[in-house]
C-alpha cells in the first residue's frame, strides 16, 4: 500500500542550526497522527516539509507515492491534494467567508462562480458556519474564522490535510467547536498530520502520536502508550508539563 505521507532520513537547516535531525515517519492513508513537542522542537518545520513550504536540506519526502523533494516533480499538482490549516488563520480580511472558501476554488482548480459558490456553502455548512457566510472575518470568532479556514481547504477536496496548532490562538471557550469538526474529518475518513498541545484530542482521535524534542522523533506509537504509557524520560518530562 502507498503511505499517504512518508518521510526518510528529513534533515533541515536554517543557516547553522539543524532543526531537523533525521526524521523517519510515515501517515497511512485514513490515518490521524498527531505531533506533539516542546516548543522549538521543529514540528511547524516538519509539517511545512510535507508541502515544500519549506525546503528540506536533506532526506525525502513522499506524498501519495511521489518523491516532492524530487526536483522535477510538479509541486503545485501535489500541494493541490493537500489541505493546510495554520495557527492564525490567514482570511483575507477584506473578503466575507463565502468569498474566502471560493477564491482558491476558482483561481487555482479553474472552478466557475457557481460552482465554487455551491461547494464552498457546502463546506461552510459542514463546519457549522454556514449562517456566516457574508460575514467578514472581523466579524467572526477565532473558533468561527478557524473554521471557515478549514471549510476553504476542504473545499479543494484534498486527499491529506495538515494541521498546525489550529486551537493554539483560540480562547479556550472556541476550542472545541474546532475540535469538534476536526473528530468529524477523522471519523469521515480523511488523512490527517495534526500538530496539536490538545492531549484529549490525540487520545482519542489520534492513531498515532509522534512525539518530538530537539529536532528528532522520541516516541512514536498508539496514543495509549505514547501519552499514557511513555517510555522515555524526555516524554515523561513533557507530559508531566502540559497534563
Ligand atoms: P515548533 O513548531 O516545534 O515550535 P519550529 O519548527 O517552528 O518548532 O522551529 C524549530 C526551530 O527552527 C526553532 O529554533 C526556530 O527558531 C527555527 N526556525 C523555524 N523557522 C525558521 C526560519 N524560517 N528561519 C530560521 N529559523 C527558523
Ligand atoms: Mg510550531
Amino acid at each position: 500500500m502507498t503511505h499517504a505521507i512518508e518521510l526518510k532520513n528529513l534533515h533541515k537547516y536554517f543557516g547553522k542550526n539543524e532543526v531537523l535531525k533525521g526524521i523517519d515517519m510515515t501517515v497511512e492513508p485514513g490515518q490521524v497522527v498527531c505531533v506533539i513537542g516542546p516548543s522549538g522542537s521543529g514540528k511547524s518545520t516538519l509539517l511545512r516539509c510535507v508541502n515544500l513550504l519549506e525546503q528540506p536540506t536533506k532526506g525525502k519526502v513522499f506524498v501519495e507515492g511521489i518523491e516532492v523533494t524530487d526536483p522535477d516533480v510538479d509541486i503545485d499538482a501535489v500541494r493541490r491534494r493537500i489541505g493546510m490549516v495554520f495557527q492564525q488563520f490567514n482570511l483575507f480580511p477584506h473578503m466575507t467567508a463565502l468569498q474566502n472558501v471560493m477564491i482558491a476554488q476558482q483561481r487555482v482548480l479553474r472552478r466557475g462562480k457557481r460552482e465554487a459558490e455551491v461547494t464552498a456553502r457546502e463546506n461552510l455548512d459542514k463546519v457549522g458556519v454556514g449562517a456566516k457566510c457574508d460575514s467578514l472575518p472581523g466579524q467572526l470568532s477565532g473558533g468561527q474564522q478557524q473554521r471557515v479556514a478549514i471549510a476553504r481547504a476542504l473545499a479543494m477536496e484534498p486527499d491529506l490535510m495538515l494541521f498546525d496548532e489550529p486551537t493554539s490562538a483560540l480562547d479556550p471557550e472556541l476550542v472545541g467547536d474546532v475540535l469538534t469538526v476536526m473528530r468529524k474529518l477523522a471519523e469521515e475518513g480523511m488523512t490527517m498530520l495534526v500538530v496539536t498541545h490538545e492531549m484529549g484530542f490525540a487520545r482519542e482521535v489520534a492513531d498515532r502520536v509522534v512525539f518530538m524534542d530537539g529536532g528528532v522523533v522520541v516516541e512514536d506509537g498508539p496514543p495509549s502508550q505514547v501519552i499514557g504509557d511513555p517510555r522515555h524520560e524526555r516524554t515523561q518530562a513533557f507530559l508531566h508539563r502540559v497534563l
